[in-house]
Protein backbone atom coordinates (compact mmCIF):
# COMPACT_ATOMS: atom_id res chain seq x y z
CA UNK A 1 0.00 0.00 0.00
CA UNK A 2 1.48 3.85 -0.94
CA UNK A 3 1.78 5.89 1.65
CA UNK A 4 -0.93 8.08 0.39
CA UNK A 5 -3.09 5.21 -0.23
CA UNK A 6 -2.65 4.50 3.85
CA UNK A 7 -3.14 8.51 5.00
CA UNK A 8 -6.31 8.28 3.09
CA UNK A 9 -7.86 5.47 4.54
CA UNK A 10 -6.96 6.99 8.28
CA UNK A 11 -8.64 10.09 6.35
CA UNK A 12 -12.01 8.49 5.55
CA UNK A 13 -11.68 5.40 7.97
CA UNK A 14 -11.60 2.82 4.72
CA UNK A 15 -14.51 4.07 2.99
CA UNK A 16 -15.13 5.44 -0.52
CA UNK A 17 -15.43 9.66 0.49
CA UNK A 18 -17.96 10.26 -2.11
CA UNK A 19 -20.51 7.03 -1.07
CA UNK A 20 -19.20 5.69 1.97
CA UNK A 21 -18.84 2.02 0.35
CA UNK A 22 -15.84 0.06 2.01
CA UNK A 23 -15.19 -2.28 -1.19
CA UNK A 24 -13.15 -1.50 -3.98
CA UNK A 25 -11.23 1.28 -3.01
CA UNK A 26 -8.39 2.98 -5.09
CA UNK A 27 -7.03 6.56 -4.74
CA UNK A 28 -8.50 9.42 -7.03
CA UNK A 29 -5.62 11.76 -7.95
CA UNK A 30 -8.10 15.09 -8.79
CA UNK A 31 -7.52 16.17 -12.25
CA UNK A 32 -6.31 18.36 -13.89
CA UNK A 33 -2.57 18.86 -12.19
CA UNK A 34 -2.76 16.53 -8.63
CA UNK A 35 0.72 15.36 -6.94
CA UNK A 36 -0.82 12.75 -5.41
CA UNK A 37 -0.84 14.10 -1.86
CA UNK A 38 -3.35 14.02 0.84
CA UNK A 39 -4.37 17.61 -0.39
CA UNK A 40 -5.42 16.88 -3.60
CA UNK A 41 -6.77 13.49 -3.85
CA UNK A 42 -9.58 11.48 -1.98
CA UNK A 43 -9.61 7.91 -1.54
CA UNK A 44 -12.87 6.42 -3.73
CA UNK A 45 -14.50 3.02 -4.60
CA UNK A 46 -14.66 2.28 -8.51
CA UNK A 47 -17.96 3.21 -9.22
CA UNK A 48 -17.49 6.55 -7.89
CA UNK A 49 -14.54 6.99 -10.06
CA UNK A 50 -15.70 4.87 -13.27
CA UNK A 51 -18.63 7.10 -13.27
CA UNK A 52 -16.75 10.64 -12.96
CA UNK A 53 -14.51 9.38 -15.51
CA UNK A 54 -16.62 8.55 -18.02
CA UNK A 55 -19.34 10.98 -18.41
CA UNK A 56 -21.63 8.96 -20.48
CA UNK A 57 -21.88 6.22 -17.67
CA UNK A 58 -23.38 8.86 -15.08
CA UNK A 59 -26.45 7.34 -13.53
CA UNK A 60 -28.17 10.28 -11.23
CA UNK A 61 -29.03 6.92 -8.52
CA UNK A 62 -25.53 6.53 -7.41
CA UNK A 63 -25.02 10.49 -6.43
CA UNK A 64 -27.55 11.12 -3.74
CA UNK A 65 -24.98 10.40 -1.48
CA UNK A 66 -23.12 13.98 -2.86
CA UNK A 67 -26.02 15.72 -0.43
CA UNK A 68 -23.81 14.30 2.64
CA UNK A 69 -20.31 14.63 0.51
CA UNK A 70 -20.51 18.32 0.15
CA UNK A 71 -20.44 19.09 3.29
CA UNK A 72 -17.04 17.02 3.99
CA UNK A 73 -14.39 18.71 5.88
CA UNK A 74 -11.85 18.13 3.30
CA UNK A 75 -11.36 20.53 0.42
CA UNK A 76 -10.57 17.65 -2.04
CA UNK A 77 -13.55 16.10 -1.09
CA UNK A 78 -15.58 19.23 -1.59
CA UNK A 79 -14.23 19.49 -5.12
CA UNK A 80 -15.01 16.31 -6.84
CA UNK A 81 -18.97 16.88 -4.74
CA UNK A 82 -18.55 20.26 -6.62
CA UNK A 83 -17.89 18.69 -10.39
CA UNK A 84 -20.40 16.02 -10.27
CA UNK A 85 -23.00 18.56 -8.87
CA UNK A 86 -22.67 20.57 -11.46
CA UNK A 87 -22.29 17.49 -14.03
CA UNK A 88 -26.02 16.03 -12.83
CA UNK A 89 -27.55 19.92 -12.35
CA UNK A 90 -28.27 19.99 -8.32
CA UNK A 91 -28.31 24.09 -8.60
CA UNK A 92 -30.32 23.64 -4.86
CA UNK A 93 -27.56 21.97 -3.47
CA UNK A 94 -24.50 23.71 -5.19
CA UNK A 95 -26.38 27.17 -3.83
CA UNK A 96 -25.75 25.83 -0.77
CA UNK A 97 -22.45 24.91 -1.26
CA UNK A 98 -19.43 27.44 -0.34
CA UNK A 99 -15.75 27.75 -2.19
CA UNK A 100 -13.53 30.23 -1.66
CA UNK A 101 -12.18 31.47 -5.19
CA UNK A 102 -9.35 29.65 -5.09
CA UNK A 103 -10.93 26.48 -4.55
CA UNK A 104 -13.96 27.22 -7.28
CA UNK A 105 -10.98 28.20 -9.80
CA UNK A 106 -9.87 24.49 -8.70
CA UNK A 107 -13.14 22.83 -9.26
CA UNK A 108 -14.12 24.53 -12.57
CA UNK A 109 -10.43 23.53 -13.70
CA UNK A 110 -11.21 20.25 -15.57
CA UNK A 111 -14.34 22.28 -17.18
CA UNK A 112 -16.90 21.02 -15.83
CA UNK A 113 -20.52 22.31 -16.46
CA UNK A 114 -19.11 24.72 -19.08
CA UNK A 115 -20.17 23.14 -22.32
CA UNK A 116 -23.74 23.92 -20.80
CA UNK A 117 -24.80 26.43 -23.17
CA UNK A 118 -27.04 25.27 -25.74
CA UNK A 119 -26.75 21.54 -24.48
CA UNK A 120 -28.58 20.80 -21.52
CA UNK A 121 -30.70 23.28 -20.18
CA UNK A 122 -34.25 22.93 -19.20
CA UNK A 123 -36.57 25.54 -20.06
CA UNK A 124 -40.58 26.22 -19.43
CA UNK A 125 -42.82 27.28 -22.74
CA UNK A 126 -41.90 30.81 -21.98
CA UNK A 127 -38.30 30.28 -22.20
CA UNK A 128 -37.85 30.35 -18.54
CA UNK A 129 -34.84 28.02 -17.12
CA UNK A 130 -35.76 25.69 -14.50
CA UNK A 131 -33.96 24.18 -12.12
CA UNK A 132 -34.50 21.52 -9.60
CA UNK A 133 -36.74 22.53 -6.30
CA UNK A 134 -39.19 24.71 -8.63
CA UNK A 135 -42.86 24.70 -9.03
CA UNK A 136 -44.86 24.66 -12.44
CA UNK A 137 -48.39 24.97 -13.50
CA UNK A 138 -49.53 22.53 -16.99
CA UNK A 139 -50.21 24.56 -19.01
CA UNK A 140 -52.17 21.79 -21.08
CA UNK A 141 -54.57 18.63 -20.06
CA UNK A 142 -52.13 15.81 -20.28
CA UNK A 143 -52.76 12.03 -21.06
CA UNK A 144 -50.57 10.06 -18.56
CA UNK A 145 -48.79 6.82 -20.31
CA UNK A 146 -50.16 3.71 -18.55
CA UNK A 147 -51.69 5.47 -15.68
CA UNK A 148 -54.87 5.69 -17.25
CA UNK A 149 -55.37 9.30 -15.81
CA UNK A 150 -55.47 12.90 -16.85
CA UNK A 151 -53.29 15.62 -15.19
CA UNK A 152 -55.21 18.64 -15.87
CA UNK A 153 -54.36 21.97 -17.13
CA UNK A 154 -53.56 24.84 -14.50
CA UNK A 155 -52.62 21.63 -11.94
CA UNK A 156 -49.66 22.90 -9.86
CA UNK A 157 -46.19 20.58 -9.51
CA UNK A 158 -43.91 21.02 -7.10
CA UNK A 159 -40.31 20.45 -6.06
CA UNK A 160 -40.03 19.27 -9.66
CA UNK A 161 -36.84 17.67 -10.53
CA UNK A 162 -34.72 17.67 -14.13
CA UNK A 163 -33.93 14.89 -16.22
CA UNK A 164 -30.47 15.38 -16.00
CA UNK A 165 -29.56 14.30 -19.57
CA UNK A 166 -32.78 15.16 -21.20
CA UNK A 167 -33.71 19.18 -21.85
CA UNK A 168 -37.34 18.49 -22.83
CA UNK A 169 -37.92 16.73 -19.60
CA UNK A 170 -38.77 16.84 -15.51
CA UNK A 171 -40.34 14.67 -13.06
CA UNK A 172 -42.87 15.63 -10.36
CA UNK A 173 -45.65 14.17 -8.54
CA UNK A 174 -49.59 15.29 -9.93
CA UNK A 175 -52.41 14.33 -7.98
CA UNK A 176 -49.95 11.38 -6.19
CA UNK A 177 -48.56 9.98 -9.36
CA UNK A 178 -45.51 10.51 -9.90
CA UNK A 179 -44.74 11.23 -13.88
CA UNK A 180 -42.66 12.74 -16.38
CA UNK A 181 -43.87 15.95 -17.95
CA UNK A 182 -42.56 17.49 -21.51
CA UNK A 183 -41.07 21.18 -20.68
CA UNK A 184 -42.90 22.47 -23.05
CA UNK A 185 -46.02 21.67 -21.33
CA UNK A 186 -45.42 23.74 -18.11
CA UNK A 187 -44.88 27.52 -16.65
CA UNK A 188 -42.93 28.20 -13.45
CA UNK A 189 -44.77 29.40 -10.86
CA UNK A 190 -41.61 30.40 -8.63
ZN1 LIG B 1 -18.08 5.54 -4.03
Amino acid sequence: MSVIEKKLKDRSDSKCELCGNPHDLVVYNIPPDSKDTLNDSILACKTCVGQIENPETTDPNHWHCLSDSMWSEYLPVQIVSWRMLTRLKKNDLLEMMYLDEEALEWAKATGEGDDDEGKIVHKDSNGNILFDGDSVVLIKDLDVKGANFTAKRGAAVHNIKLVWDNAEQIEGRVEGQHIVILTQYVKKTK
